[in-house]
């Protein structure tokens, strides 16, 4: 019975810890932040994830937060701040990209069993592509209007 636990014990290895990435185990890691920004009229709702990521699962975590930002941000005042969360986001990678290729790390069982691979950035993703054609249209024409109704004589 025991030896029969062992084996399971060790097949089923330990949790990721630090300096490991928290989403596949595999090692060098960072501790990584990225927010992604929805909006809904004067209503806003932030999304951060936060934890220990190899080089490419950062990737991952970096093309899903953008992609929820340029899907979600324009439809409200969180219009405004899409550039801010995507250069925010993009600056907090800097560390992650400098990371050697992640290893996997033995005896380490995480959610997944590799790091993510063929990650699509939001702008080869049609949801995010197509919100953000119509968010920056939208904006870029109430600016017009405004700006035509401040500088026209009556
Ligand atoms: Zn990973």
């Amino acid at each position: 019975m025991t030896v029969e636990n062992d084996v399971q014990d060790a097949e089923a290895g330990r949790e990721p810890g630090e300096g490991e990435c928290g989403l596949c185990g595999s090692a060098p890691a960072t501790l990584l932040t990225q927010q992604g920004l929805a909006s809904l009229l004067i209503f806003f709702r932030l999304s951060t994830w936060k934890g220990w990521a190899c080089r490419d699962c950062a990737e991952a975590v970096h093309a899903d937060a953008d992609a929820r930002t340029m899907t979600w941000a324009w439809w409200g005042v969180g219009g405004f701040m899409a550039w801010a969360f995507l250069l925010g986001n993009r600056a907090r990678m800097r560390k992650a990209r400098a990371l050697d290729v992640p290893r996997s790390t033995p005896g380490v069982t995480a959610a997944m069993a590799a790091p993510v691979v063929d990650v699509q950035p939001w702008y080869r993703r049609r949801a995010p592509l197509v919100a953000a054609c119509v968010g920056v249209t939208v904006w870029v024409l109430l600016a017009a209007f405004f700006v035509l109704a401040l500088t026209l004589p009556e």
